[in-house]
């Protein structure tokens, strides 16, 4: 284990990104989000979560697949470049690292993709451990240990000082690139272990750490598909699709074609959302045609078709992000206990 002192992250920062991509949270006009780092970056590692999740460095918001250009009666398709670029993302929290291990069972995948599965190598991440868990917090409901996060390297701001612990191949390798700005610490996993036992203190006070999933295992796909809980629960949703695009695992997108006059048409995508009425519309129309359907749809799919395809794995991480920005106050915490009541549970 070893730490660096708070006063050092800028050379830590500026050492990373002298060799490689650097992504870290950044504040911008009183936003927090992940950003590339620059010398003038208001870097804000304190804000325990940005208002997008991180999941933009391996699945970007938009991004180009190819581009058609046409040469008198002469077409040619020239593919976009893979990411060839090392790149280091610095301070995701647990939930939203194992945010892309969930997008990791949908794109790296038969048929692969393959610009995700490029960002996916050449991407390192330091993982930082939640110092003071949220209100809207809920991680530990689908197993994940917000004081332990699993990344390339995990790290734990105590005090004045950062402690770092690499986990991985690609955790060692950028640990010995920063050697010379790390100080090997005997006392350290005695500070690191107490700051978890007060993290993990401050999660069994949080008001949803202890959310029940019971009956959404199992054969019950439906049985909570054709529940009338849903005529109801939906009604209060706008459609805006907030919740799908902070999720660190909402992994929607639509295929367009943008004319970019003489560079060519460019057939790129961009994330879509399953809350909106034009998403997978095809000739025939859309499949899900009421609000209800849909809004049916993003929770049937994380607690029940996402973990019946993937060893019980559930596509919510806890994050919180759809309890804090939803504007009607809808949230899977709200299906989840609405379910909950009805089966005759507190
Ligand atoms: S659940 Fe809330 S955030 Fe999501 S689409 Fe409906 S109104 Fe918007
Ligand atoms: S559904 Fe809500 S709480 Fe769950 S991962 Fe997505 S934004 Fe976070």
């Amino acid at each position: 284990m070893y730490k660096i002192a708070k006063e050092n992250l800028t050379a830590l920062f500026q050492k990373i990104a002298a060799e490689q991509e650097l992504y870290l949270p950044v504040r911008n006009e009183g936003q927090v989000n992940f950003a590339a780092w620059s010398e003038d970056a208001q870097v804000d590692i304190d804000t325990l979560k940005t208002v997008k999740s991180p999941k933009d460095a391996f699945f970007p918001q938009s991004e180009t697949l190819y581009t058609c250009v046409r040469d008198g009666k002469k077409i040619s398709i020239e593919p976009e470049a893979l990411k060839e670029q090392d790149f280091v993302v610095f301070g995701m929290r647990a939930c939203d690292v194992r945010g892309v291990e969930v997008l990791d069972k949908v794109f790296l995948v038969d048929p692969l993709d393959t610009f995700y599965a490029a960002r996916r190598d050449h991407g390192t991440i330091v993982a930082l451990a939640c110092h003071e868990p949220e209100e809207t917090c809920f991680c530990k409901v689908f197993g994940i240990d917000a004081a332990d996060p699993a990344a390339d390297v995990a790290t734990w701001m105590i005090g004045e000082d950062l402690y770092w612990k690499p986990l991985t191949e690609k955790g060692e390798a950028l640990t010995k690139a920063v050697a010379d700005l790390l100080t090997e610490d005997a006392a350290a996993d005695e500070a690191v272990e107490k700051e978890k036992e007060a993290i993990h203190n401050i999660i069994e006070q949080l008001p949803y750490t202890h959310l029940s999933l019971e009956g959404w295992n199992g054969d019950v796909l439906m049985e909570k598909f054709e529940d009338p809980l849903w005529d109801e629960l939906y009604k209060p949703c706008l459609a805006c699709g907030t919740c799908t695009f902070v999720c660190p695992t909402c992994q929607c997108y639509d295929i367009k074609d943008y004319d970019a006059g003489k560079n060519g048409v460019q057939r790129y995508r961009c994330w879509d959302s399953c809350m909106y009425s034009d998403f997978t519309m095809m000739a025939h129309g859309n499949n899900r045609k009421s609000q209800k359907e849909r809004f049916r749809q993003r929770f049937m799919h994380k607690l029940v078709y996402f973990p019946a395809n993937n060893d019980g794995m559930y596509s919510c991480v806890g994050c919180g992000r759809c309890v804090e920005k939803c504007p009607e106050s809808l949230n899977i915490v709200k299906v989840i206990k609405a379910f909950a009541k009805q089966g005759g549970e507190k």
